[in-house]
């Protein structure tokens, strides 16, 4: 037996007025977890579209990273036990948190994300970090969110940098999941999810800028709409068809490493993805592709050299990076002088 649960979203700058007739068929209340900012930014207008049809019970930080910890200790609020569902408001960290809580909570989960910066909002797994913000590991839930709300103004007016990063991010899904299962031979829902990551990046190359620019001026356009739903839900639907091993290899390996090996500055997680996923078509002979996104890179600045990332010597780096989950599922051996060469490439067309 195969269970799939397709992500299913509405999408507007009144996405929220969907709320009632959505969510009121799996209950009567809600309690909104999200972060601090995100809830500020969103809750107002989630509010007005839940009067008179559902009560909000309640409204919590979710913590201030995606731990097990933060999960557990959400779980134990008597609001949350009460109520029939969680409405998960905010970034990745924020949603991945409250996955982890409703799904042991055996909860209804609805998602409002308040950034255009991965696919959180509408995929079963979560991505979880220790206390120190370290990686610790990916937990799976036996479906995604029930339904996702994304509000694009909300998205339009949140700091441009998270959507600048989450086209970055989204920029991974087409190479790295094409990458992992060459040569493989695939399910129904295997190439369903592979035909769909064919098609990611063509469409965030061409509207990207526009979107970027819409953004920057916290408009919303049908540029806007059509990037945001490639971070969004081209991902996530992706991610929900393909099995773990396929959804992330180099590029997120990398962006694995990157988080516990000593660097310069503070980057947000497509902003290195991105970097990564030139490498990884460097190192995969790609030139042509990697040419189109590199010159995306240049236009859009998003990190094509080292030092866009804030590392001198990346050995480490490299090394860390090569015993990453993400690369457990590799179409040949990837190694350690592959992966510099690559970055050493990559270094000469600067
Ligand atoms: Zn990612």
């Amino acid at each position: 037996m195969e269970n799939q649960f397709l992500p299913s979203y509405t999408i507007g700058s009144n996405a929220y007025e969907a709320v009632p007739e959505v969510c009121g068929f799996y209950g009567k209340t809600a309690v909104v977890i999200g972060g601090n900012k995100a809830r500020k930014a969103a809750e107002k207008r989630l509010l007005s579209a839940c009067k008179g049809a559902l009560e909000v019970t309640g409204s919590f930080l979710y913590g201030d990273d995606a731990t097990y910890e933060n999960a557990d200790a959400l779980a134990n609020l008597k609001e949350v036990q009460e109520a029939d569902m969680i409405f998960a408001v905010g970034g990745g960290r924020a949603v991945d948190t409250v996955k982890k809580t409703a799904g042991e909570m055996n909860k209804p989960i609805f998602t409002f994300p308040t950034l255009a910066s991965n696919c959180a909002p509408v995929t079963a797994v979560g991505a979880y970090y220790y206390p120190n913000h370290a990686f610790r590991s990916v937990w799976y839930r036996t479906r995604p969110a029930f339904h996702t709300f994304i509000d694009t103004q909300v998205i339009a007016e949140a700091p441009e940098e998270y959507f600048w990063a989450g086209i970055g991010d989204a920029l991974s899904k087409q190479y790295e999941v094409v990458f992992s299962s060459r040569g493989d031979t695939l399910t129904y829902s295997q190439s369903l999810g592979i035909q769909l990551a064919h098609h990611c990046s063509d469409g965030l190359l061409q509207h990207g800028e526009e979107a970027l620019n819409a953004v920057k001026n916290q408009t919303v356009n049908k540029a806007v709409d059509y990037v945001t739903q490639n971070i969004i839900c081209s991902t996530g639907i992706i991610s929900n068809l393909v099995p773990e091993d396929y959804n992330s290899s180099l590029a997120h390996a990398l962006y694995n490493s990157h988080t516990g090996t000593p660097h310069e500055g503070k980057y947000l997680h497509g902003a290195v993805v991105v970097w990564g996923v030139l490498v990884l078509l460097t190192m995969d002979g790609q030139t042509e592709e990697r040419n189109k996104l590199y010159d995306f890179c240049k236009r859009t600045q998003l990190p094509h050299k080292l030092a866009h990332i804030g590392i001198k010597d990346p050995t480490e780096l490299v090394k860390n990076a090569l015993i990453k989950p993400d690369l457990r599922k590799v179409p040949y051996e990837v190694t350690e002088a592959k992966v510099m060469k690559a970055i050493e490439d990559l270094e000469k067309l600067n």
